[in-house]
Formats: structure tokens, sequence, C-alpha cells
């Protein structure tokens, strides 16, 4: 008989979710990571995302965010630990851009609160804005921050409470299905048989899922915090919202408030401006230049933030082609479920693809749509 029922590959943002809504479900749990608990050398560290609710993605993703969004409130309830603040956000730029155009589109769709303001607007209600004249946006008060090192804390948390093994710095080395419909992982320290596997590889995917053949980009991305000019007060997380604004020419920039006090000033970054690494080819030196081009960027967007520059991260992005995620259970092997390819937007849906991957795991099947996220639609095709 199988060791465990299941196996999860991978304790980073969506693997800790699993291991949880999995043992929740009183099924008997071995959780695998390369690296420490909630550790900084994968995709779901540096104490900020943003999640949002009007999704310029597509609105497609609406369902689950709202699920999401229920799911968040019960992990705080459940773990006592504080994963999600409310901020409200403003997502700008050209009438026509995809952020302003695309949020409009998912909360016209789905009936979601939001208000569009126009550039006077903006400046009145959120001054550190400065938005150009024919640029306006979209306010949604549901938008906020999530805490990924908490969030990955708080799903291990109650996934050791709920019995699951978690074992930490035991990488994996490959992974099989077995002759009678198991699988069978082997890690550095030894060999486990389980029912079912799932693998949450991050940007591990191009090794751990190989056989799936997914043309999925590993990108470096930087992270930047800034002290702003005259200090943090007009971005005091109860005062000043996320943002994402977009330039004519198509780049997003995104923000926070200054969450962690006048020390810790304020996050900024450009979404998805990032250059082709591996795990182990990452740089994580980020460069004089680097810091002064988002500097200059922000001039023209919110010109009292780039004040004096404090630190900088670099994370990692799995990107696929049409930046959709990939959630479904293996093709080749229906003991087998997967999630990656989280494109640069994947953590405000943590909760709910933990959720996901407890339901493909258990019942082979999950009501959550996601055809979108299948590893054989055609944009997934490998390009030659
Ligand atoms: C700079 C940056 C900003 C972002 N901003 C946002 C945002 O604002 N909003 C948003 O929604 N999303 C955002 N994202 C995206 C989001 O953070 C990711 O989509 C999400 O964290 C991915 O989670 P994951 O579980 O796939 O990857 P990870 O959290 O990296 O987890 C993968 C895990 O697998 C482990 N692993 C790999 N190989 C092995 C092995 N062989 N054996 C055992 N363990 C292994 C790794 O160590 C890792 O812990 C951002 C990402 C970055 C990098």
């Amino acid at each position: 008989m199988a060791g465990y029922d299941v196996i999860v590959i991978g304790l980073g943002g969506m693997g800790s979710a699993a291991a949880a809504h999995l043992a929740a479900r009183g099924q008997r749990v071995l959780g695998l990571e390369r690296f420490g608990p909630a550790h900084d050398r994968g995709s779901s560290h540096g104490g900020s995302r943003i999640t949002r609710q009007s999704y310029f993605e597509d609105p497609a993703y609406v369902p689950l965010l709202l699920r999401a969004y229920e799911l968040w409130d019960q992990l705080a309830a459940d773990s006592g630990i504080d994963v999600l603040t409310r901020t409200g956000g403003i997502f700008f730029g050209p009438p026509g851009s995809v952020t302003v155009a695309g949020s409009l589109r998912a909360s016209r769709e789905w009936g979601l609160p939001h208000e569009v303001l126009d550039a006077a607007e903006i400046r009145r209600r959120f001054p550190t804005l400065t938005p150009g004249p024919d640029e306006i946006g979209l306010h949604e008060t549901a938008a906020g921050f999530a805490r990924p090192e908490r969030t990955v804390a708080a799903h291990l948390e109650l996934a050791g409470r709920r019995g699951a093994e978690l074992r930490c710095f035991e990488p994996v080395v490959d992974w099989t299905t077995t002759a009678d419909g198991g699988v069978r992982v082997r890690s550095v320290a030894g060999e486990y048989t389980a029912g079912r596997l799932v693998v949450c590889p991050g940007a591990w995917a191009p090794v751990l899922l190989a056989d799936l053949g997914l043309p999925c980009v590993v990108e470096r991305q930087v992270m930047y915090w800034f002290q702003p000019t005259g200090g943090v007060g007009p971005y005091a997380p109860d005062r000043h919202p996320v943002y994402i604004h977009e330039a004519a020419d198509g780049t997003q920039v995104y923000g926070f408030p200054a969450l962690d006090g006048p020390d810790g000033g304020a996050k900024v970054a450009f979404f998805r401006r990032g250059t082709r690494c591996t795990p182990e080819t990452l740089d994580r030196q980020v460069g004089a230049e680097e810091v002064a081009v988002i500097a200059e960027h922000l001039a023209g967007v919110l010109p009292t933030l780039p004040g004096r520059f404090l630190t900088a991260a670099t994370c990692m992005y799995t990107t696929t082609p049409d930046h959709h995620f990939v959630i479904a259970v293996h093709p080749g092997a229906p003991q087998v479920s997967v999630a990656c390819g989280f494109s640069g937007h994947g953590f405000k849906f943590v909760p709910v693809v933990g959720e996901i991957l407890a339901d493909l795991a258990t019942e082979g099947a999950t009501a959550h749509p996601i055809d979108l996220f299948d590893p054989r639609r055609p944009a997934l095709e490998a390009t030659v």
C-alpha cells in the first residue's frame, strides 16, 4: 500500500496551500521542499503582492478571485495571521490601455463595484499620483495586498496542524508513476510512494515537469524599495492604495503603500520587464543603472516616491506565452496534478489554487473554471 495519500512537491505559494487544503480533507499528506519554510529563493517573497478583482488579464479569472477572497478571509481566521489587507487599488493610464480598458471590462462583465476617475479626480483623491491629463483610472475598493511569506507560513502551519508531514531542505530528484496507479518520488534523502502527486515547482517547472514540454520562460524580476521625498506619511497603508500605471508605450509599473514603517519605505516594480534566467543563473545583484531606470520612470507617475533608494531584491516569474496559468490533471498521468506557469500574477489566487489542487488530487476534477489553464491549449504548443 502506498505510504501516503498525496505527496506535494514544492511548498511555496501554491504547494503550501495545496498541502493545507488536502490535510483539511483528511488526506495523509507528505510535502517536500527544496529550501526552508517561506524562503526567498523562488517566487513567493518580497513582503507584498497586489490582490484585485477587476482583472484586466481576462474576465474569466473573476470567479476564481471571488472564491479566493473568501478563502483569504478564512485563512486569516483559521491561522490567526494577518495575510491580506484591503487598501483599495487604482489602475490608471490611457483609456484604451490594457490596464484601464481590461479592468473596466472585467468589472462590468461581473458587476464588480468600481469607480472610473478622471486625471483631476485621481490627483485630488491620491495626491502622490500624477496621471497625464488624458489618463483615467479604475478604482476598486476590494483591491489591496497579500503578505507572501506570512501566507506560506500560515498554510504550512495549518497543514502541519492537520497532520501533514512537511520536509524542508529535501529536494526531489525525480518522480514516476507506478504500475499500481500510484506514484514514487525520489528525494535526496529517500524514496516515497503515494496514491496521488501534486507538483507545484514554480521556476523549477522546466525541470520537474520537463515531460510536459511547456514553453515556460523563467525571468528575473526586480522589486525596489524607496524612501519617498517628504517621508512615508502620504504613503501610509490607511491612506494610500495599491496601484498599477500603464504608460502610452505599454510599460506597466505597480506598487504599494509603505507597509513596514518609515524605515521600510514603499515597494515598486515594473510588471514583466524581466530578463531570462534559470534558478541557477539568476543574478541577485541589482545594479545602480537598474535603480536609475525605474527612478526616472517614476518621476512622471509618482514623483515623490524615488526620494532615496533603500534596497532591491530579485524574484522569478515563470511565464507562459499567453500569460495564463497551467493548472490541470497531468495529461499523461491521472494520478498527478500540476500547477505552474503563473506568469507573474499568481499570488492573489494562492488559496483558491490550493482548493483546486485538492479537488484534482482527491476527485480527479474541480467545479472551478480552469479550462483557460489547460496545458494542451494551442497557445502552449511548443514554438520552434
Ligand atoms: C517580483 C514579483 C512580484 C509579483 N507580484 C505579484 C503580485 O503583485 N500579485 C500576484 O498575484 N502575483 C505576483 N507575483 C507572482 C506570484 O508571486 C507567483 O505567481 C507565485 O508566488 C508562484 O507560486 P509558486 O508556488 O508557483 O512558486 P514558489 O512559491 O516559488 O514555489 C515553488 C516551490 O517549489 C520548490 N521546489 C522547486 N523544485 C523543487 C524540488 N526539486 N524539490 C522540492 N521542492 C522544489 C521551490 O523551492 C519553491 O519553494 C509576483 C512574483 C514576483 C517574482
